[in-house]
């Protein structure tokens, strides 16, 4: 994918245009309040574009998934829209619905440098899913409501919903919006041209989610410190006793065979700290190698030797791609192996780096830590699927320059 050749959001004329603009809102809510404004400030040079050029900004996102009707209440932008205003400082036209006479008069008496913001687009899931599966009609629907579009959501750029693809498949003229484009640009570094060393750290739960960049990463990086959950099927694939720890039992053949193609270039966990259960308060420590994590116990989190063994890693890199956090962070008592290597990579001098995963940011976020990026990814699965190599429908679908 040549991001050079996708039209940007400069490339559009936007004075007196209904210019659509996909937005991710997916914001983490708690007792109906924002418990992290991150992405609503992400969205804002767009918008801002959008408004200072004169466009008419019709603005929609996602938020969360809705299953069924039960679901609308707490799934509602409504709380999203209060939020942008205040970000905004200006008013904000809000229809309460994804389709119908309402939205469509309201996006007829809108002048020029308004805003409007409709409802959840996955509210048109209890609908057969027609935003996650891209119903043509849906999609057709909603082109039908603007002039141009731009997609600024790289959090589901990875997906072809009727909100991305649906719309960019069926209007005059798209682009990427500047939060597309600055995610597109600071992951192509890592893609295409890599500055050596090149040290990726990958970490969190689930292998299989993760097989794909693990994969090519071991292809490209020169060293790939595997850390997390993620971690014991590796440990277990080299036969070590790994007590109760998150495993993938189908992978561990697929571990194995990484572990002898690769085995100069992953760097495993040397010792853990280990609980029977998340909120023990209690570490215990298993300072051995090989490796024993005791009965009963799971580990959580990497422990003094393997934190050393990291930043010795990590020492002169000018590359560092960073997804998955090395404990379970969630839990003050094992929060230290990823606290740590993000003060290291805090000091490395002129590396590049990114952090990409809902939970790796967080954690970062949450323990000070944001600063020592070079770039921080809005996209979890969309950023692995673009460090895969893939090409991601989102984008794929938006026009040439
Ligand atoms: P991201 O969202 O950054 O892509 P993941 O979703 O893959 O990361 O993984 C994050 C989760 O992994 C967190 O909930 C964390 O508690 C969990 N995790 C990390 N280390 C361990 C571990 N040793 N055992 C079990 N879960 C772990
Ligand atoms: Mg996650």
């Amino acid at each position: 994918m040549h991001l050079t050749s996708k039209k940007t959001i400069d490339d559009l004329q936007l004075k007196g245009k209904k210019v659509l603009i996909r937005v991710d809102f997916n914001v983490p809510i708690k007792d109906g309040k924002i418990t992290s404004v991150k992405r609503i400030v992400s969205s804002l040079p767009t918008i801002n574009k959008v408004l200072e050029e004169g466009g008419k900004a019709i603005v929609f996102s996602h938020l969360g998934r809705v299953k069924e009707e039960a679901d609308k209440t707490k799934k509602s932008l409504k709380p999203v829209v209060y939020e942008l205003a205040n970000q905004l400082g200006r008013n904000i036209i809000y229809v309460d619905q994804t389709r119908g006479a309402k939205l469509e008069h309201a996006i007829e008496k809108m002048q020029d440098g308004e805003i409007l913001v409709f409802e959840n687009t996955r509210f048109e899931d209890l609908n057969n899913k027609a935003e996650s599966k891209n119903d043509p009609e849906l999609g057709k629907y909603w082109a039908s409501l603007g002039d141009v579009f731009i997609n600024d959501a790289f959090g589901t750029a990875h997906r072809a919903h009727a909100s991305n693809v649906g719309i960019a498949s069926n209007i005059a003229e798209s682009a990427m919006g500047y939060l597309l484009e600055k995610e597109v640009k600071a992951l192509s570094k890592i893609v295409h041209n890599p500055i050596k060393p090149f040290v990726a750290i990958i970490g969190g739960a689930k292998i299989s989610d993760k097989i794909g960049v693990v994969s090519s990463l071991l292809e490209k990086a020169d060293k790939v410190i595997i850390g997390g959950g993620m971690a014991y099927t590796f440990n277990k694939a080299l036969g070590f006793n790994i007590g109760n720890s998150l495993v993938e039992e189908d992978k561990i053949e697929l571990a194995k065979e990484y572990l002898e193609k690769y085995k100069d270039k992953i760097i495993l966990p040397v010792d853990h700290a280990s609980a029977t259960s998340f909120e023990d308060q209690e570490r215990i420590l298993n300072p051995s190698h090989p490796l024993q994590i005791p009965e009963n116990t799971m580990g959580l989190d990497i422990d003094q030797y393997s934190i050393e063994l990291f930043k010795s890693e990590l020492e002169g890199a000018k590359t560092v791609l960073w997804n998955g956090p090395m404990g379970v962070t969630e839990f003050s008592n094992f929060k230290y192996g990823t606290e740590a290597v993000a003060k290291e990579i805090s000091k490395l001098e002129d590396a590049y780096s990114v952090i990409g995963g809902g939970d790796s940011v967080a954690a970062v976020e949450n323990l000070g830590f944001e600063d020592a990026f070079s770039h921080i990814s809005t996209g979890g699965g969309a950023s692995i699927e673009f460090l895969e190599g893939k090409e991601l429908p989102g984008i794929k679908a938006i026009q040439d320059k």
